[in-house]
């Protein structure tokens, strides 16, 4: 009997019960045939990274949060992850007449970015593209920035995290009129 036969088996062994505790999820006991999963409601982006996809959607759903109806599907701003070699640049939003809205989230940055850093530019960057917001300078008292639109020239310290992320939201949508 050939002896890589038995790795085999463990490793069939170990996966199984991989399976067994996620199956244990009791929203997962539903099983789909091939045909239903194509049409799992997944957000897509088309023109967009898949990476940014996430970003994308939850952008749409902070906005919703706050009264906001963003489609960016319909809005079609395209999206790569690509480098910029440009020193200090971690995003961009460039508009041309071939192509109106172009997001561009440099590599190097995203490569060792946190999820939330990452939704701070990629935000930031939808805040110009989509939101059509400039600049928005202005420091607390405490030297933090007053919007995620900074421009990074003025002296004030980013201070995006989970405990003030949703205040830096509303800061974000609560400036438009749609
Ligand atoms: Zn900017």
């Amino acid at each position: 009997m050939s002896k890589q036969l038995i790795p085999f088996i463990s490793r069939s062994i170990i996966f199984g019960v991989l399976l067994l505790f996620t199956s244990c999820q009791p929203d997962e006991s539903l099983d789909l045939t091939e045909e239903e999963e194509e049409f799992l409601p997944i957000d897509q982006f088309p023109g967009v990274d898949a990476e940014l996809w996430s970003y994308y959607s939850n952008f749409e759903k902070e906005a919703a949060a706050r009264g906001l109806d963003i489609d960016l599907f319909v809005a079609n701003i395209t999206g790569e992850i690509s480098e910029i070699n440009e020193e200090h640049v971690a995003g961009r939003c460039t508009f041309s007449s071939a192509s109106p809205n172009a997001i561009t989230i440099d590599k190097s940055f995203w490569d060792r970015s946190s999820p939330l850093f990452r939704e701070f530019v990629v935000f930031h960057e939808l805040g110009h593209c989509f939101l059509g917001r400039g600049h928005e300078e202005g420091v607390n008292a405490n030297g933090t920035c007053k919007s995620i639109m900074r421009s990074g020239v003025e002296d004030c310290r980013d201070n995006y995290r989970s405990t003030t992320r949703a205040a830096y939201l509303d800061e974000l949508f609560g400036a438009i009129d749609m």
